[in-house]
């Protein structure tokens, strides 16, 4: 018997029920969801033959090319918002959820908000989303710009926490709120056996002024081990999610996103209990990277996917910025071992001249690095492969990384390496031994 079966993306499969082949039937059995981040909305923003008066967040600067969906010195247009949730609406994905990692209002001046203003945007985003999907349960974690003034999330009870944990709380459980409410943190059972958790990693963010010489800022270390722990007991998976990640920045040397010795921690904390978790998701630095955590021994043990914005905004002087970018993911629903990315993206500049959003697949990542899923094992295949000199990986890799904004751009030497190093090195002496062994200096 031949059995017809539509996999959206994939296009159609034709199977041999009686001896259908493994890896065909791997395919049959994926569960996916949704992963937004970084939508970053400047309602300011408006085409005007003034450059410098398009949007408030360029400050000043004269827009590029402005057109309807935005500008690459500008954050994101309402439209062009739109226009990504219109995609995901139709798309075939058919998503269980949808994970938010956060950064909802605009970079602007600290003048141009309030507290009052940047709840209104996190509000007018979290109807926006109930509104088109209103059947889909959302799991948001907080930014450092979803906080005025930005970056400076506290330890304790506040408006923001508050408004958040109200908007939020028809997608969590009752369970969820209280921690959110406290110190903007929480954790959800999504499935029998499925378990996220959302960090508000904004509390170790280097510019918290909050939390300089805190130790556990707001005790979600403590809440973190304590959760992490339960799970297992549990036999439960996890999936964590938060805005800031984790380990060292690619586009830079020497510099982790949160602080160094919370960082350490945290990466502690993630060893001891890399059998529980099965997937990590990070947003903020707005580009497509991916990093592999491995254990003492140096085996992979845990998978760890930073997603580029929606917003495609850079400053001046970047040399390079991303196209908007939404994503799915693939799990198997039996381990929730994470199995594939669908990495979309809208050619900003293409649309713009065209007048219209044509959001397009940019890469499978099975597909594009020939791996066979994207867990630890595979990760970490690809990062040798990425580490190699003159590697073809990497120049794709790299590519992806700014969601294909400009081929010509390349990548290699000095900046290779603090690629390479961050996807497999996230704590301080594995990383520093990565950068002196390929020549470079240590601070
Ligand atoms: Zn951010
Ligand atoms: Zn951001």
């Amino acid at each position: 018997m031949v059995l017809l079966v539509t996999l959206g993306l994939f296009g159609v499969l034709y199977l041999q029920v009686s001896a259908a082949p493994v890896n065909e039937m791997k395919h049959l059995r994926q569960c996916k969801f949704w992963h937004i981040s970084d939508l970053h909305l400047d309602p300011t923003y408006h085409v005007t033959e003034d450059h410098t008066k398009v949007c408030f967040s360029s400050k000043g600067v004269p827009a590029l090319d402005p057109g309807e969906f935005g500008d690459f010195l500008c954050d994101s247009p309402y439209q062009l918002i739109l226009s990504a949730f219109n995609y995901m609406k139709q798309a075939d994905i058919q998503p269980e959820f949808i994970i938010w990692t956060g950064d909802s209002p605009p970079h602007v001046p600290k003048e141009k908000l309030s507290t009052d203003v940047v709840i209104n945007v996190i509000a007018n985003m979290t109807h926006t989303i109930r509104q088109y999907f209103p059947n889909l349960s959302v799991y948001p974690a907080l930014g450092n710009h979803d906080f005025w003034p930005q970056d400076q999330l506290p330890t304790s009870e506040n408006k923001i926490y508050d408004a958040v944990a109200k908007l939020w709380s028809p997608w969590l459980s009752p369970a969820a709120v209280p921690t959110l409410q406290r110190g903007g943190f929480y954790s959800h059972v999504i499935k029998p056996g499925l378990r996220l958790v959302s960090l508000n990693t904004n509390l170790y963010y280097s510019p918290n002024q909050l939390t300089v010489n805190v130790s556990d800022p707001a005790g979600q270390f403590q809440w973190l081990e304590e959760t992490l722990e339960l799970s297992r007991q549990n036999l439960e998976k996890v999936y964590v999610i938060a805005h800031v990640p984790i380990g060292y920045l690619p586009f830079a040397t020497n510099t982790t996103a949160i602080r160094e010795n919370h960082n350490e921690r945290l990466v502690k904390i993630f060893r001891n209990y890399s059998d529980v978790i099965q997937g990590q998701f990070y947003g903020h630095t707005h580009r497509d990277s991916i990093m592999v955590l491995l254990d003492q021994q140096g085996e992979p043990v845990n998978s760890i996917f930073v997603t580029s914005a929606v917003t495609p905004i850079k400053s001046l002087l970047e040399p390079y910025s991303n196209n908007p970018a939404i994503r799915a993911y693939l799990y198997n629903p039996q381990d929730y071992g994470l199995l594939d990315i669908w990495q979309f993206y809208l050619n900003l500049t293409e649309a713009n001249m065209e007048k219209r959003s044509e959001w397009k697949l940019e890469y499978t990542m099975t597909e594009a690095f020939d791996i066979e899923d994207i867990q630890p094992r595979s990760l970490h295949e690809l990062a040798l492969r990425l580490a190699q000199p003159q590697s073809k990986a990497f120049v794709k890799y790299f590519n992806h990384f700014m969601v294909s904004y400009d081929l010509r751009i390349t990548c290699d030497g000095y900046c290779q390496t603090a690629q390479v190093c961050s996807v497999q090195f996230l704590d301080k002496e594995s990383y520093s031994k990565c950068i002196v062994k390929a020549g470079g200096q240590v601070d």
